[in-house]
C-alpha cells in the first residue's frame, strides 16, 4: 500500500540530528524565544528574500496576527472587507473573521484553482474593500505581478496565505515576498513541517513586523509592559531547531516533488481525469497534486484496490460549512464543483520511482 503521505519516512533522515539537538536544547535551559528561533527567523527571511520573519504558534495565528496588527497600526479597521478565494482551506477565512474583518468570498479559476485577476477586479468595492488575501493553493503561485499591480492601483493591502507554498517562486519572488505580508504554517504535513504546530509571518514592513513580534508575546516589547492587547503565540525553540535543519533541504525536496508531478503530467493518460495546469516553472511546489474526476468515490475505490491511498482537499466548501452561517445565501458554483470533484494523489519527496509508476498505472487503468 502506498500511503497518501508518509511523515515517518519524511522525518527519519533527521532523527539523529533532532535527538542531538534535543539534548543540547534540554541542557540549554532556555525554551522560549531564544537563539534557535532567532536563527530560524534570520534563515527563513534570507530564504524568502524578506527583511523580517516572525515565528508564531501556527499558520492560523500567523494570518490572524497579520490582520490584527494592521488594525492596531490603523491600516485596517473592524468590519473592513477582505477579498479571499472561496476555494481554500477554512483557516484563510477564519483568520479574517477572527480578526473582526469581513471576508468577501469569490470564485476561483477552474484551471489554476487560484484567484482570477478579473473576478478580483469585479469584486473590489472602493471604500469597502481594503485587502486581498491571495492563497497559493496546493502550492502554486498565480498572477503575482498582476495582483500586486491591482492592489497598488486600488490602494489595497496584498496578503499571502503561503501555508502550502514554502519555496514557490514567480517572477523572481518567493512565496512570502510577494505581498505586504504573508502567513506560513509548519504543520507536519506541509512542505516545510516541524514536529508539532508552528507558523511564521514574513514581511517587508518593519513596523508590521515589530507590532506582530510584540503581539505574539502578550503585546509586549519589554517584559511586563503591554502596549497591545496581544496573545500568546510563539514558535518554540525546539520546533525552530528542527525547522533550521529541514529548511536546508527544502529546495531539494521541492525539486523532487516537481519531478514527480512532471511524471504524473506526462504519463497519466486518462480522459476521465482532469490534471492540474503547470508551466513547469518554480511557481509550483506541489504541496498537493490534485486531479478532478466526475465520479470521485469510484475513482478513489479503484486506486485503493490498486494499493494507492488518496485524500480529498477539501470535501466541503468553506461557505457550505455548518459553522459559516454568514454565507447561507451565497452561491459559488465553481468552488462547489471543485469541492465535489477533487482527489489528491500521493506526491512527496520520499516516493520511489516505482511507487510513482504504480500510482500512474492505477490512474491510467481507471
Ligand atoms: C495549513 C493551512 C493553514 C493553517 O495552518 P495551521 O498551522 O494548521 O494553523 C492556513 N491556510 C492554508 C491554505 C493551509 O493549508
Amino acid at each position: 500500500m502506498i500511503p497518501y503521505l508518509n511523515l515517518k519516512k519524511i522525518n527519519q533522515p533527521y532523527e539523529e540530528q533532532i535527538l542531538e539537538k534535543t539534548k543540547e536544547f534540554v541542557q540549554s535551559g532556555h525554551y522560549i524565544l531564544g537563539e534557535q528561533l532567532d536563527l530560524f527567523e534570520r534563515n527563513f527571511s534570507e530564504y524568502c528574500g524578506v527583511p523580517h520573519t516572525v515565528g508564531v504558534g501556527n499558520g492560523l495565528d500567523a494570518l490572524t496576527l497579520i490582520f490584527k496588527a494592521y488594525i492596531q497600526l490603523g491600516k485596517l479597521k473592524t468590519g473592513d472587507e477582505i477579498i479571499v478565494p472561496a476555494n481554500t482551506y477554512i483557516a484563510s477565512i477564519l483568520a479574517i473573521i477572527n480578526a473582526g474583518l469581513k471576508p468577501k468570498l469569490i470564485d476561483t479559476n477552474l484551471k489554476t484553482y487560484n484567484l482570477d485577476i478579473f473576478s478580483v477586479q469585479n469584486a473590489i468595492e472602493p471604500g469597502k474593500t481594503k485587502a486581498i488575501l491571495m492563497v497559493h493553493l496546493y502550492g502554486q503561485i498565480n498572477d503575482a505581478k498582476e495582483l500586486r499591480q491591482l492592489a497598488e492601483d486600488f490602494n489595497l493591502l496584498l496578503i499571502e496565505d503561503a501555508a502550502q507554498a514554502h519555496g514557490a517562486m514567480q517572477d523572481g519572488k518567493r512565496a512570502g515576498a510577494i505581498g505586504h505580508a504573508a502567513g506560513f504554517s509548519f504543520y507536519p504535513g506541509k512542505n516545510l513541517g516541524c514536529l508539532g504546530d508552528g507558523g511564521a509571518i514574513t514581511t517587508h514592513d518593519t513596523q508590521l513586523a515589530n507590532c506582530i513580534r510584540a503581539m505574539r508575546n502578550y503585546g509586549s516589547e519589554m517584559k511586563y509592559y503591554h502596549i497591545y492587547k496581544g496573545c500568546n503565540s510563539r514558535l518554540d525553540e525546539w520546533q525552530a531547531a528542527i525547522l533550521n535543519l529541514k529548511l536546508q533541504d527544502l529546495d531539494f525536496d521541492n525539486d523532487k516533488r516537481r519531478a514527480i508531478a512532471l511524471r504524473y503530467l506526462t504519463e497519466i493518460q486518462n480522459n476521465k481525469v482532469e490534471l492540474p495546469t503547470w508551466d513547469e516553472s518554480k511557481n509550483h511546489v506541489f504541496h498537493i497534486f490534485v486531479v478532478r474526476v466526475k465520479n470521485r468515490t469510484a475513482f478513489q475505490e479503484h486506486l485503493l484496490s490498486k494499493g494507492v491511498q488518496t485524500l480529498i482537499h477539501y470535501p466541503i466548501a468553506p461557505h457550505l460549512q455548518s459553522s459559516m452561517t454568514e454565507f447561507e445565501d451565497l452561491q459559488l458554483p465553481i468552488s462547489e464543483q471543485i469541492h465535489r470533484e477533487v482527489v489528491s494523489i500521493p506526491c512527496h519527496q520520499m516516493l520511489s520511482f516505482e511507487e510513482v509508476s504504480q500510482v500512474i498505472k492505477a490512474v491510467n487503468s481507471y
